[in-house]
């Protein structure tokens, strides 16, 4: 009887344990943190999807299950992003780094000349990739690479033709963003990388002629990326083979081939979780509450700094850096230890990286910053 009860305690010791483990905070900057709520509903409905008796994954993409929940997850989506009618939204593969060169492939046919604002690593890496099409010129139109990229560039009337300019909205590894997008680069046709910020920050659709990003960051697992384009863009794209153009994607409706079900699913999930939270203006004021306390506890520690200019901070990917390297890694070896993950900084910056997606709670940051606190009083200046 007593060694029983002891067993009974010993598992019900060890499921809370476990159960302690699956509240990890993930601060990643993707693929990242998704709602606890979207996790679980994938859990239970994974077995027999709506009844069917089989999983998402084994449903055909021609089937009215799929067709259904791709059309929900396209008109969930243009409400939260209030996408007027004349864009088309599409579900592709290939990520952020596909869309580089993609958008040169299909937009860059006149003077085959396209603008850069070079923020950083991806509008570099951008670049590259639209230079490496064919025909196709990248220009930087303005940058801050002299200053490390720890400012966002500073943009001067432009002169000259583009077809498009391409602006990287957040800079994912260096921490800065565009809070609003620049009236000048709004007189041409404008490309935005939303990757890491989309439904994080209210943008209007309107000031972009594309949108695109990768879903890993702020939308659901890796292997989809959404592109929301003008409908005129189609016009004037070449031709091209079929998974690299435009057109033909919106002609078939992003399922030319078998487009990446489970990825659209959870991310339809996440939608219709975003609605539920207030929208996309909603999660806007609860990540700047967020990034406020973090950038607060950081302008008030002797140990911890941003490298970033104050007016540029981004909302969603934070840098801190404490004076020393040893200090850095210490930090993010003892932040693992009490469940606080994925905080090292991307190796071009070093340091510290906490990304503050939409589906990290706010008791996350509040237990980050109880912890720099608490790191703080044992290695830094304040008591
Ligand atoms: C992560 C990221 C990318 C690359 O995305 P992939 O989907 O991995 O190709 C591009 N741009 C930005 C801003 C990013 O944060």
């Amino acid at each position: 009887m007593l060694s029983l009860l002891l067993i009974r305690n010993k598992t019900k010791k060890i499921k809370k344990e476990v159960g302690s483990l699956q509240r990890v905070y993930n601060f990643s900057a993707g693929p990242a943190v998704l709602p606890a709520e979207v996790v679980r509903t994938v859990q239970e409905e994974l077995p027999s999807y709506r009844r069917s008796g089989m999983s998402i994954m084994e449903i055909s993409h021609r089937s009215s299950l799929f067709t259904d929940l791709q059309e929900t997850a396209e008109t969930d989506l243009r409400k939260l992003m209030q996408i007027p009618d004349n864009y088309d939204v599409l579900f592709l593969q290939g990520g952020g780094t596909l869309q580089f060169a993609m958008t040169a492939m299909n937009l860059a046919v006149k003077t085959k000349r396209v603008g850069f604002i070079d923020s950083g690593h991806w509008a570099q890496r951008a670049m590259e990739e639209t230079a490496l099409v064919k025909g196709t010129k990248a220009v930087v139109i303005a940058s801050s690479k002299n200053q490390k990229y720890t400012q966002l560039p500073k943009i001067e009337p432009i002169t000259g033709q583009f077809d498009y300019l391409h602006l990287t909205v957040n800079n994912t590894i260096e921490g800065t963003m565009y809070h609003q997008i620049p009236a000048e680069l709004k007189k041409f046709p404008l490309v935005g990388d939303l990757s890491s910020i989309i439904l994080g920050y209210n943008y209007q659709v309107t000031d972009f002629d594309l949108i695109y990003a990768g879903a890993q960051k702020n939308i659901g697992p890796a292997g989809l990326t959404v592109v929301i384009l003008k409908h005129e863009l189609l016009q004037n794209a070449p031709e091209l083979p079929a998974m690299l153009s435009y057109p033909k994607q919106v002609q078939k409706h992003s399922a030319l081939n078998t487009p990446p079900v489970f990825a659209i699913y959870v991310a339809g999930l996440v939608f219709k979780w975003l609605l539920a939270q207030g929208g996309v203006a909603a999660m806007q004021e609860k990540n700047e509450q967020k990034a406020q306390l973090l950038y607060a506890e950081i302008e008030n520690s002797k140990l911890f700094k941003s490298p970033v200019a104050v007016e540029d901070r981004s909302l969603t990917n934070i840098p801190f850096v404490t004076g020393s390297a040893q200090l850095n890694q210490l930090f993010v070896a003892e932040a693992q230890a009490v469940g606080l993950l994925n905080l090292k900084g991307h190796r071009s910056v070093g340091g510290m990286r906490a990304s503050l997606y939409n589906a990290m709670p706010l008791a996350g940051v509040k237990r980050l910053v109880e912890f720099m606190q608490e790191f703080e009083r044992q290695h830094g200046g304040r008591n």
